[in-house]
């Protein structure tokens, strides 16, 4: 038996980067993705390759009945390895640069619903499977945040940061209501990371540029971020809950 974590939007960049080292440290991956199938079904073929248990599951993790779907799906597929006991709330969008005065309902309503209330419902879902309360046998929760929480991302997208904000207070909200039943809550908050959600922003070259302005010199790599998120899954971070933890190289 080993243990079954869901990563939210692991085809590429932190989630693909966190599904790998997951499956190293002997969970079983479940790699979820909106559209790029073949590009999660290359982290499946990456791990098992590698002699790990990984699968992909198709969600757009913005829609509740896709949420539900994905976690029955999940629990039926792994039923035979092992219980869910690891959810990372990976998956999450940054929109064109704006200012605030000129943001549409449409824009606000699309970031809230993608960065605040899909992880939300993820962990939802998550702790019907693995909270004491409900039979579970416990688990470890992983939200991912920014720096963008505390920076403000004034000038250039100050609704990204208000949802990663939320992100820290669900966290830490979580982490108490559920620290009798076995679950942790945790939270990495990343600096700039070498990932393609920067083009998909419209600032494809923001690493290049703004990169070697960073107190390192550089932006970070997903592998750096997957680091933290996959010791907040594991047992060697037992008295961790409610934690926010920067990798951010002192941005
Ligand atoms: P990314 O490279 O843009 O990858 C996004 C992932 O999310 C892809 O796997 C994508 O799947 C998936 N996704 C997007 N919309 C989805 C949906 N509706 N349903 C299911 N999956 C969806 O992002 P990243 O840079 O790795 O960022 C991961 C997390 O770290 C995000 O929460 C982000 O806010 C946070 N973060 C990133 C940085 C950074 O500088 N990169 C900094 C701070 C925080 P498809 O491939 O199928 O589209």
């Amino acid at each position: 038996m080993n243990p079954v974590v869901l990563i939210t939007g692991a085809s590429r960049g932190i989630g693909a980067a966190t599904a790998l080292l997951a499956a190293q440290n002997g969970w079983a991956v479940a790699v979820n993705y909106a559209t790029q199938a073949s590009k999660a079904q290359g982290v499946v073929d990456h791990i098992v390759a590698h002699g790990g248990q990984a699968k992909a599951f198709q969600a757009d993790v913005s829609v509740e009945s896709d949420i539900q779907r994905l976690f029955a799906e999940v629990e039926r597929e792994f039923a035979h390895i092992g219980p869910l006991r690891g959810l990372v709330n990976n998956a999450g969008i940054v929109d064109q640069v704006q200012r605030v005065d000129e943001y549409s309902f449409e824009r606000i309503e699309r970031m809230m619903l993608m960065n605040v209330i899909s992880p939300l419902v993820c962990c939802k879902e998550a702790l019907l499977r693995m909270s004491t309360r409900h039979g579970g046998t416990g688990g470890s929760i992983v939200n991912l945040s920014s720096v963008a929480s505390r920076l403000g991302g004034a000038g250039q997208y100050v609704d990204y940061a208000a949802s990663k904000g939320a992100i820290d207070s669900l966290t830490i909200g979580l982490a108490k209501e559920v620290a009798g039943e076995g679950v942790r809550v945790n939270c990495v908050r990343p600096g700039m990371i070498d990932t393609e959600i920067h083009a998909s922003g419209g600032l494809p070259n923001r690493v290049r540029e703004v990169g070697p302005q960073m107190p390192l010199g550089r932006a970070g790599s997903a592998q750096e971020v997957a680091q933290a998120i996959v010791w907040f899954l594991n047992e060697d971070s037992s008295y961790c809950t409610g934690s926010i933890l920067d990798v951010s190289g002192a941005r």
